[in-house]
């Protein structure tokens, strides 16, 4: 598509000593540090399927890098380059500028340059692909939970998803809820901080259930989850009652959290990676032999999810 569009894009590209050959030739050509392994992600953001229609061009920009950046978070690799393959309806700059807006803020907090893509003509939608580093041994993977490890998860869990029974309602919905839909904060400085110390991680993209559950599944144990422990956002817990906040809070998607597993012996290292990292980090239940996430309400009785996880391919904007 349109050279100028691509030239607007590589203008803000960002800078990086890795990067022998950016935005320009027919590939890129990036250094990796010796002695490291790549850590690769890509996600995909379709309009009314992973975002609303009327979501701000700068806020799909910031969560087209977010969702990426939280896969990396959640393997504990640091970040360092992007791709991004843009499909447009129509070649509009102010559009690309103001995506741009929202892409480089959040790539320049993580030191991310951008080093390559693809810009087409077609339904609105951003691929990016994220690359980052980690050593051999540190990596979190799915599949190293253990039984009677500890389940973490930072931050809260929720607001995401209330956003948008918000927003499917129709009404004004509460900003600061919209804003945690709009621009998850993809838990880096965490990933990396646990990376030696947690035994399995995830991001909470599809729901809590939904994605402890594929560390169950490739850990071949299960897990056991105390509702009430589950953090919530004072304004969830104004806005929602108990049981649409239970709802909400273990099958909503697009928290961008990290949901960890660790030894009971290493309570008071975890407490003291949230202190450094400034996000609180919550116990809500346990590994457990066995298959499968089981949640347990306070008063001990089991807890039945009338949905798994979240359906991305349910349209967003059928019921508006
Ligand atoms: P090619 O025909 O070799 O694929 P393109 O015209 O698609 O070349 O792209 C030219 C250059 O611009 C390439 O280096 C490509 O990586 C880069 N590029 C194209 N679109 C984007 C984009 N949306 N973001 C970043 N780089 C892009
Ligand atoms: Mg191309």
């Amino acid at each position: 598509m349109e050279f100028a569009l691509i030239e607007r894009i590589r203008r803000r590209a960002g800078a990086r000593g890795d990067v022998v050959l950016g935005i320009g030739d027919d590939a890129a050509l990036l250094r990796v540090p010796e002695g490291k392994l790549l850590a690769v992600a890509t996600d995909t953001l379709n309009i009314d399927v992973h975002f609303p229609g009327d979501t701000a061009p700068a806020d799909i920009g910031w969560k087209s890098l977010a969702v990426n950046l939280s896969d990396l978070a959640a393997m504990g690799a640091r970040p360092a380059w992007a791709t991004l393959s843009l499909s447009l309806p129509h070649a509009d700059e102010a559009w690309v500028d103001a995506f741009m807006d929202g892409f480089v803020a959040l790539a320049a907090q993580h030191e991310v340059a951008l080093v390559g893509g693809d810009t087409t003509r077609g339904p609105l939608s951003a691929c990016v692909t994220v690359h980052g580093f980690v050593d051999h041994g540190s990596a979190m993977r799915r599949d190293g939970a253990r039984t009677d490890d500890d389940i973490w998860v930072s931050g809260t869990l929720g607001d995401a998803a209330a956003a948008l029974v918000q927003w499917r309602a129709g009404g004004g919905g509460d900003p600061a809820l919209r804003t945690r839909l709009d621009r998850p904060e993809p838990r880096v400085a965490l990933g990396l901080a646990i990376a030696g110390v947690a035994h399995a991680a995830i991001d909470v993209s599809d729901g809590l259930l939904a994605d402890l559950g594929h560390i169950c599944a490739a850990s071949g144990v299960g897990a056991e989850i105390d509702l009430a422990r589950l953090p919530a956002s004072p304004l969830l817990r104004e806005r929602f009652d108990e049981a649409a906040r239970a709802a909400l809070q273990s099958s909503g998607g697009d928290d961008y959290e990290l949901c960890f597993t660790a030894a009971r012996s290493h309570r008071d290292a975890i407490d003291a990676v949230a202190s450094g990292c400034g996000v609180a980090l919550t116990r809500i239940g346990r590994i457990a032999a066995g298959s499968g996430v089981r949640a347990f309400t306070a008063d001990g009785r089991p807890w039945q999810s009338n949905r798994q996880g979240h359906v991305h391919f349910e349209p967003l904007a059928t019921s508006k």
